[in-house]
């Protein structure tokens, strides 16, 4: 098939906080470095972004740490910067099934005070338009799919088809993807990326330990009144999620707006975990049903969260590959931050490669300063001081507790060095093992207990998320063997697919010809929160980028 070839200097892909940091950035360094007489000359820029809008596909809670922005774009105040509130008003709650603790103090890793509470949609878009008046390319509805190589080089990558049938046959809509040839490609693709994941395996990237993973589901809700004229954030632990690992945000946003959602972490060993259903166990609480009594729920969607932290960052660079935020490790699962690393993260890869274009030498031997600049920056001390922290937890919660109040006197030690951890679906036991109920008298039972006014099904908030995918395309999440579904894993984990998933994808439903049950998969209705991929037990799901635009439309999430 004859590809359109598209040569740049740089290509970024992925248009979050990291890759529109990591362009910005660099485009200011090249103009000055170019004005000082010192710089590489005309440097074409290009980011891909697979949403059909910038900020369409970013999911966060979020209170931003500024650190970073402030390096970037110091007076990024006085730029229209949309920040829905500034936070004064704060707690952290422990609560049981009924009750509420409120802790006498907050530690100050967790304080917020002062701290701006963003949309990151909007946060992203505004990041764009600053891209876009530096005149940086940035193609939408552009998936990565591959990356290209020359050996061990990587020297671009082919972009999605459009206008491919179920069947894998070419419809008249059809349009190739291009192949975008550049010196030097910048992997910024959030969480569990696909080309990220294809890279590590084919380089031998992988971290001293595999990345862990926690889910966060959220709505947006309108109140009847404002929860708080002041930046509101409140923080919870316990309920619903006792023995595991995980809490609870609530954000005030401006007008009467709430962000709320709940963290499950994802090294469960119940089959039958849904953070989905966690979630709406949550609103149930009293004080959280009462704080939304008589609002409307907007908005929803979901996303995974790298938090495996220092331990499971990959090596960083390869000959022509950079790779930065949430794609590579930069996040703070203490403070459930990552905006300000991912930042960082993508303005120390621009500064590595304008190193780079400089001895116009784009291999990992000049490259490699990309890791000596971390290493010397705060993100490294940051991260190191909570390195062992999500692994803790592992245990189960209290020990959790116990082993995070040793790690705050020893600088992040504890009680030991170096913990480290499986890849998270390790951690799920089967259904015999722990003597669980039948699935499908589970599943119906969690169903009745849906309202549509405080609690929903997944359906009904798949459709709040906006999400929509071209309808005849081929399924972009590959199920290697579907005989195993319908056997082995119903035998032994119960489909947890049907229980992980938070937003109804995978399906078993009555095989009419063989009898028994068999998967059904609801690709339209992915949210990519890439959880499938991460947590199907016998590691045979692979998310790929469906055709560009595809995925939800999320607009104050
Ligand atoms: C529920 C939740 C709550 C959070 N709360 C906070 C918080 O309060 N404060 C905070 O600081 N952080 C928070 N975070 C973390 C924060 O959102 C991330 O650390 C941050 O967004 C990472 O930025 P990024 O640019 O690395 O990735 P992302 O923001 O995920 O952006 C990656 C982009 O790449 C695109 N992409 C992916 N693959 C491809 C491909 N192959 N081709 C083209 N495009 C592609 C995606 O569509 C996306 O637009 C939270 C995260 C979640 C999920």
């Amino acid at each position: 098939m004859q590809r359109e070839t598209l040569p740049v200097d740089v290509l970024i892909v992925g248009a979050g906080p990291a890759g529109l940091a990591c362009a910005y950035h660099l485009k200011q360094l090249l103009k000055h470095a170019n004005k000082a007489g010192n710089g590489p000359g005309e440097i074409e820029i290009m980011v891909i972004e697979k949403a059909r809008e910038l900020g369409a596909h970013n999911l966060s809670g979020a209170v931003m740490d500024p650190r970073a922005l402030n390096e970037l774009l110091p007076d990024w105040r006085d730029r229209d910067f949309p920040v829905e509130r500034v936070v004064e008003d704060e707690g952290i709650y422990y609560l049981t099934q009924t009750g509420k603790v409120k802790a006498p103090w907050t530690p100050p890793p967790l304080r917020n005070h002062g701290f701006p509470i963003v949309s990151i949609n909007r946060l992203v878009k505004w990041l764009g338009e600053l891209c876009e008046a530096e005149e940086i390319l940035i193609a939408t509805e552009t998936p990565g799919q591959h990356l290209t190589y020359d050996g061990a080089r990587v020297t671009g990558v082919q972009t999605g088809d459009k206008g491919v049938n179920k069947q894998g046959e070419q419809k008249n809509s059809f349009e190739p993807g291009a192949l975008i040839e550049s010196r030097v490609t910048v992997l910024t693709e959030g969480t569990r990326g696909s080309l990220t994941k294809e890279a590590s395996i084919r380089l031998n990237l992988h971290g001293e330990m595999p990345q862990t993973y926690v889910l966060g589901v959220k709505e947006v809700w309108e109140l009847p009144k404002s929860l708080s004229t002041r930046g509101t954030v409140y923080h919870t632990l316990g309920y619903p999620l006792g023995q595991l690992f995980g809490g609870s945000w609530i954000y005030s946003m401006r007008d009467n707006l709430i962000s709320i959602g709940l963290v499950t972490d994802l090294a469960y060993r119940n089959p039958y975990t849904d953070p989905h259903y966690n979630f709406q166990k949550f609103k149930q609480h009293p004080w959280i049903k009462e704080l939304l009594r008589d609002g409307k729920m907007l908005g929803y969607g979901a996303k995974t969260i790298p938090e495996g932290g220092w331990f499971s960052m990959p090596k960083l660079y390869a000959d022509g590959l950079l790779l930065a935020g949430d794609s590579a490790s930069f996040l703070n699962s203490q403070r459930l931050k990552g905006i300000h690393l991912a930042i960082k993260s993508g303005m120390l890869a621009a500064e590595s490669i304008l190193y780079a274009l400089k001895r116009d030498d784009t291999s990992s031997a000049s490259l490699r300063i990309y890791k000596d600049l971390v290493d010397a920056s705060w993100v490294r001390e940051e991260l190191w001081q909570v390195r062992n922290f999500h692994q803790a937890f592992e245990s189960g919660f209290f020990g959790g507790m116990f082993q995070v109040a040793a790690q705050f006197v020893s600088s992040g030690r504890g009680f030991k060095a170096k913990l480290l951890s499986d890849e998270t679906h390790t951690h799920m036991s089967k259904v015999k093992e722990l003597g669980l109920k039948n699935r499908d008298e589970v599943l119906a039972s969690r169903a009745r207990e849906f309202d549509r006014i405080l609690t929903f099904d997944k359906l009904s908030d798949v459709y709040k998320s906006k999400t929509l995918h071209e309808e005849d395309q081929p399924v972009h999440l590959h199920v290697a063997d579907t005989e195993i579904c319908r056997t082995k894993c119903r035998e032994e984990f119960g489909n947890p697919c049907e229980f992980f998933c938070p937003a109804n994808v995978y399906e078993m439903v009555a095989d009419e010809e063989r009898g028994g049950v068999k998967l059904q998969i609801n690709a339209s209705n992915c949210v990519h929160c890439k959880t499938c991929d991460i947590m199907d037990p016998y590691k045979i799901i692979t998310w790929v980028p469906p055709e560009g635009g595809g995925g939800p439309e999320y607009s104050d999430l």
